[in-house]
């Protein structure tokens, strides 16, 4: 794979040119942080894994009708997208009360949300990403309100499909987040990954409250087991695609 010139390297991944304009090579590091990069680390094999989950992701959504930046994965570690403008959104989905929903509100952790919660913050480590109004986001012309409209549908079908896709891999879908961009017909499309740095993920074979954590709280946390939590992540995702792919075939 030719690589061109480096674009942005960000906390998780380097994006490169290539030689086509309308294509772009994500490289996904080893490198973790949390709390706004105030704590740093590294995750032994995070990018080839978290490049591999994402991917078997994005085509299961894109089968699902669900349009996505995903091309390819050259590598295990590299994935080649369709270029994007990023919205500088994080949207943000919750199934169950966990992280800053719980520091904010005081929702026990762990409470089932009667319905999806999608929420939307500013994506600007600056200003700490901080959660947004509609207003506000329609005030800082971050989308139009068609626009907006149609991430949310998007978003809440993303969120079905991967509830009971992960249903499938014994893991409860907590809370995720997503970020979107406008490709070259201002189409809107799933950009960014989806993996355990991005999601919370519960064992639901474990009731135990640390010992069910498959995601980046346990860095986060320093709960210990990170890698071993991320690759059963991958191995679940990996037999769940595998056996849905027998039974479309059959
Ligand atoms: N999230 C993310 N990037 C961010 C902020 C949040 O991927 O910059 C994900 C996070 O992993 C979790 C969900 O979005 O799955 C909700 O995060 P929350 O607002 O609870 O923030 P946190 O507790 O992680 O500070």
């Amino acid at each position: 794979m030719v690589q061109t010139e480096k674009l942005y390297e960000g906390k998780a991944k380097i994006l490169y040119s290539t030689a086509d304009p309308q294509i772009l090579l994500t490289v996904y590091k080893d490198d973790a942080t949390a709390f706004n990069a105030q704590k740093k680390g590294q995750i032994k094999g995070k990018g080839e894994i978290n490049c591999t989950i994402a991917a078997a992701l994005f085509q299961f959504l894109e089968k699902a009708g669900i349009p996505t930046h995903y091309i390819d994965c050259p590598q295990k570690n590299q994935m080649r997208v369709k270029a994007v403008t990023i919205i500088p959104l994080e949207v943000v989905v919750r199934n169950i009360a966990a992280g800053s929903l719980c520091r904010q509100t005081g929702l026990p952790e762990g409470q089932i949300l009667p319905k999806p919660l999608v929420e939307y913050y500013l994506k600007d480590d600056a200003l700490g990403d901080p959660l947004l109004t509609r207003d506000r986001l329609l005030l800082l012309n971050l989308a139009s309100p068609e626009q907006l409209a149609t991430i949310e549908e998007i978003t809440l079908k993303i969120n079905q499909q991967l509830q009971e896709f992960f249903k499938l891999c014994q893991i409860t879908l907590v809370d995720f987040k997503l970020e979107f961009g406008f490709d070259s017909q201002q189409q809107i499309l799933l950009a960014d990954e989806i993996s355990p740095d991005t999601c919370r993920l519960w064992d639901s074979t474990e009731t135990d409250p640390q010992a069910r954590v498959m995601d980046k709280d346990r860095f986060r946390k320093d709960l210990g087991q990170v890698e071993s939590a991320y690759q059963t992540v991958q191995q679940r995702v990996l037999a769940a695609i595998s056996n849905l792919s027998t039974i479309n075939s059959d």
